[in-house]
């Protein structure tokens, strides 16, 4: 099923790519980004089948705002920077070991997946119920739209992760943070609201702290607190500990409400596609798709109906997005395993695949839509596709 290097012009294409194909096109001659444009060969190089003018639909963590402070950084790929993305924000954020990122809360919910390194988490529900848990690689966590949480590095190099929320808009700058409330607070009161002198408050930040240095934490038993009880659903789940879905080309984990149910609102499925597999042609019935590429070398050409299609490179650090119900694949163009988030504002993972719908529709009526022999539309059930999922929640 490598089909990569028999129909894909860009294969055989200089690097970085030149616009030519055929006859159509010619050489770059002015300014040039190569780096850039190697990057992009999918875009440069443009399979002839894409036309149209489809709204961007890629931007990368490499251009996003860097938001550097004491115990880490942040940055952030939001509706401004993607407008075509009203659904989900991402952020990436970076903390050294003991660096927190302060304790807040905001009006998006945020679900968070472990890349490197370990966390520890807190929160306190409406009921004062608690949670803490130390995360790792694979890890995921969810906290629901207005409860107070905290991330700290731990030992070692600390960790950087990956948030993602619930709403397009979302900015990581504009956050409810402790110490920004209690800095905008007449001192009096909050005498008053902890019942104890004003003078206590004589060294609270003037200013807010949102990620600063403290020290490494201890072990998490002694982090513990038992509040008025544990929450009753855990808010973090380990994603790697799931089974994957294996097919020829790769694997899938699905993490939704029905295995994780505290995220009630993000949907995630992370996708391993093996050299020359492929991500089959489907869409979501239910959201757009926020993506995150963690590692390897893809392109995506999103149909839009109209004649309208569009073709995106992505590699690691690369958000991609695809608005509700347009068809799509996924490729592993490189020599790496491609591996990437799928992510969707809903409380269960969808998708409609491309050739179970072929297969499952009377042949007779498909073959006046495409011309294609029996004997070839008998292989589809077959899906020589590699990467593959069943329908989920009972279709
Ligand atoms: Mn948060
Ligand atoms: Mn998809």
């Amino acid at each position: 099923m490598n089909t990569k290097t028999q129909s894909n012009p860009r294969a055989q294409s200089p690097n970085p790519p030149q616009p030519m194909r055929g006859n159509a096109g010619a050489s770059i001659i002015g300014p040039r980004n190569p780096a850039r444009e190697a990057e992009n060969r999918d875009v440069i190089l443009s399979p002839s089948t894409d036309h149209g003018s489809l709204a961007n639909m890629r931007w990368s963590f490499a251009d996003s705002h860097m938001h550097l402070t004491s115990g880490g950084w942040g940055r952030q790929t939001t509706i401004r920077e993607l407008p075509i993305s009203p659904e989900i924000a991402g952020v990436n954020m970076r903390l050294k070991a003991g660096g927190v990122r302060e304790m807040h809360w905001h009006q998006a919910a945020e679900w968070g997946f472990m890349l490197t390194g370990r966390a520890r988490l807190t929160a306190v529900d409406q009921n004062g119920r608690t949670f803490q848990d130390d995360v790792g690689e694979g890890d995921i966590w969810y906290f629901a739209a207005g409860i107070p949480h905290s991330i700290q590095g731990t030992e070692g190099d600390g960790c950087e992760f990956l948030l993602v929320f619930d709403d397009g808009n979302f900015s990581e700058e504009e956050t409810f943070l402790l110490s920004d409330w209690l800095a905008h607070t007449p001192k009096e009161v909050l005498a008053k609201n902890f019942g104890v002198p004003e003078s206590a408050f004589a060294h609270i930040p003037e200013k807010d702290l949102w990620i600063f240095q403290a020290d490494v934490p201890g072990p998490l038993a002694n982090d513990r607190v038992a509040g008025a009880g544990p929450v009753p659903q855990t808010l973090s789940h380990r994603m790697m500990a799931q089974e994957p879905i294996r097919s020829s080309g790769g694997t899938v984990r699905i993490t939704d409400s029905s295995v994780f149910p505290a995220s009630k609102t993000i949907a995630a499925a992370l996708v391993e596609v093996e050299p020359g597999g492929m991500r089959e042609m489907h869409w979501h019935p239910n959201a757009d798709e926020w993506q995150f590429y963690i590692s390897g070398e893809a392109r995506m050409t999103v149909f839009a109906s109209q004649n309208n299609a569009r073709t995106f490179n992505f590699q690691a650090g690369d958000v991609g997005t695809v608005p509700f119900a347009m068809g799509h694949y996924v490729e592993n163009i490189g020599d790496t395993t491609l591996r990437f988030l799928e992510i969707f504002r809903s409380d269960y993972y969808a998708d409609v695949s491309l050739s179970q719908w072929l297969a499952f529709t009377p042949h007779e009526l498909v073959r006046a839509h495409l011309q294609i022999d029996e004997a070839v539309l008998d292989k589809i059930p077959a899906r020589k596709t590699p990467v593959v999922k069943s329908i989920a929640n009972g279709q």
